[in-house]
Parts: structure tokens; sequence; C-alpha cells
């Protein structure tokens, strides 16, 4: 593996933990059996697929990423955008938050990796762009997880270009000393275990459909990593077509790059088609997701940050906002009782021509 990495002349080679893998998931077998070349041109493709899915009625310019994390995994994302623009998630900040809601975080911990080995590579992809490098926001969201993963696309004539984020990222904001100040010298145990120790409330079996919603939100909150806040939040969303997207909250040491666990929810559902769906089925933007449950294992009552609320104010003020409260009992109520007198994003949107953009 690693002579065929250097036939394309990529510095980190894909993990000998690849090799290792007694193939429980079947893109592993197919790892082994091709090059590495072969394998980001796989990932690359993944980011191209993503990029159809992308929510950008204001810039106009979609993007499509896809994480390939140490154990072969594929995680992809798309940007999707918000009347509130500072709510927009990035394609790559999607994909990165679906591998860690997903459990590649702690899979790589119980491995014996450390989070800055997490990642592989990602791939980029822009249609409109002739350059595949990500944005400098981005940049700094995947400071958080390593300087050695590779940053991969293709240049204008379609072959694969590779850099680490390293050589993006010249005299990077150091995360490590940050993690340091926090935890003390042993930070990289300390940053991320410790997270499933704090979720106090028992998953509850029985219940209707709220029940089932708010335990998956719960489920989502182990996988949170908040080295900062050590206040992890899960959040879970229940969409037209009865599908759950979970996630959950993603620090970052820049602080402005952290992404809420409704976020991550959020990106998951329209980056995995569900906005799509709707729109297929001819519904609008504002029907698209039922519901979404929200629950912090260290809070009293359920209710999304206003960064949360803002961002799911694109989607429809009649969703449900779902919870439990420190009773254990299922609290609910409409986005528009959290958001008295909202953002107009309709305006916005109507004020760029282009009322619907799926439509
Ligand atoms: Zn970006």
């Amino acid at each position: 593996m690693r002579l065929l990495c250097e036939e394309i002349n990529i510095a980190n080679p894909i993990s000998q933990f690849w090799l290792e893998d007694s193939g429980e998931h079947a893109i592993n077998h197919l790892m082994i059996s091709t090059s590495c070349k072969e394998i980001y041109r796989q990932v690359i493709e993944q980011a191209k697929l993503a990029s159809k899915f992308a929510y950008c009625p204001y810039s106009k310019y979609p993007v499509g990423a896809a994480v390939i994390t140490f154990d072969g995994q594929i995680y992809t994302g798309c940007n999707v955008e918000n009347c509130g623009y500072t709510q927009t998630i990035h394609a790559e900040q999607t994909a990165m938050t679906k591998a860690i809601s997903e459990g590649a975080l702690k899979r790589a911990l119980a491995a014996g990796l450390s989070q800055l080995e997490f990642i592989e590579a990602i791939a980029v992809y822009a249609p409109k762009g002739s350059d595949s490098w990500p944005c400098c926001n981005c940049r700094q969201s995947l400071n958080e997880f390593g300087l050695e993963m590779n940053v991969i696309g293709e240049d204008g004539s379609g072959s694969i270009v590779s850099k680490k984020l390293s050589e993006l990222i010249p005299h990077a904001f150091p995360m490590e000393s940050v993690l340091a100040a926090v935890f003390g010298a042993d930070w990289q145990k300390a940053a991320y275990q410790g997270v499933s120790t704090v979720l106090t409330s028992e998953k509850k079996k029985t219940g209707g459909k709220r029940r089932k919603l708010v335990e998956a939100a719960k489920e989502a909150s182990t996988m949170a990593y908040c080295p900062y806040s050590d206040y992890p939040v899960g959040a879970a969303i229940l969409t037209f077509d009865d599908q759950i997207y979970t996630g959950c909250n993603v620090e970052n040491c820049g602080y402005t790059q952290t992404i809420h666990a409704e976020q991550t929810a959020l990106a998951k559902a329209v980056s995995e088609g569900a906005l799509q769906r709707a729109c297929d089925a001819g519904l609008s933007q504002f029907e698209f997701i039922k519901s979404i449950a929200v629950y912090a294992p260290k809070g009293a009552k359920p209710w999304p940050s206003c960064n949360g609320r803002q961002a799911l104010n694109e989607f429809g003020l009649q969703m449900q906002v779902i919870g439990e409260n420190s009773k254990g009992t299922i609290m609910c109520k409409k986005l528009k009782e959290l958001i008295p007198y909202p953002f107009p994003m309709k305006e916005v949107l109507a004020s760029i021509h282009r009322a619907s953009p799926k439509t």
C-alpha cells in the first residue's frame, strides 16, 4: 500500500490499520485490492455526488466533500446555507461532523489512535470552481483533527491533486496548546474520552415517535466532541418521510467554527438527500422536517441555542422541537414558539429572486 501511494506522490499513505482490518466493512476489501490512487478517486467521486444535494440559494456555489477515516469509511457532505449566513455549514464541516456523530472518532480512540489521526483524507469538489482547496473556515475546522490528513481533489484536467493540511495552513493556530491549556499535558487522552460518562439519563426503550426521537438524540450526544465546553448535546431530526438523522456538537479551538448538534443533524439530513426527496415529492423546503429532538445530558431544559434555532429557521417554523425535562417528561413546542418575531428568511430568499432554490 505504501509503495502504491508513493507512486502518485501522496505523502501520507493510507494507514496500516486498514490492512489489518478483518474486513468488517465491505469497502475495506476493495481498498486492500486497489491502489491508493483508486481509493482517492472513489472518495472524490463521493464528494461529487454529495455536491448535488447542496442547499446554496445565496451563493449559488454548490460544494461537496467526502472524508475517508482511518478505517476506510467514507462520510459525505454538502454545504447548507442559511439566511443568517453565520449559521451556514460548509461541505467539509458536514462531512467531518457526520463522521464524528457516526462514531468515527470514538472508533479511532478505541483503536489506540489520537484525534489527530482519525481522518486519512478529505476530498473537496466544487462544480463551479477550478480549484478544490477548502476555504479558510474549513481549514480551521479540520485543524482540530490533525495537520497530517490529506486534502484531495481534481485539477482542471481531472488529475488527482493532494496536499497535506499542514501545507494549506502554514503557521497553524496551535490547537494542541489550547487543549493542553484546558486539560494539561495529557490532553490527548482527556479531550474526547469522558464524554460518554456524562450521559446520566437511562435509555428508555418504550414510547411513541417523540420518545424514539429523544432517545436517538441521547445516543447522538455520546459522540459529542466538546473539550472546551464539556457540554455534550445530541440532536435527531425526523423528516417528512420518517427518516431519522442524528448529530452532536463538534467544537473547535477557533470557537467560531464550532458546529452545534442541531446543525450537524440538519446538514446530515440535507446532504443525504432528504430535502431533495421532499422537493421531488412536491413539498417545499419548509415542510421537509417534521420534528427535531434535542438532548443535553447536563442540561435541565431541552430547547436549542439561538444559533441552532436560526439554523432551523431556514426550513420552516412549523416543525416541532422536542425534548425531555429533568424529570424525564417529553416536552414539545413548535419552532415558531421558540422564535417570536423571526428573521424573515422568505423575504431574503425572495430578494434574491429565487423563491425556492430546489424547485
Ligand atoms: Zn469552507
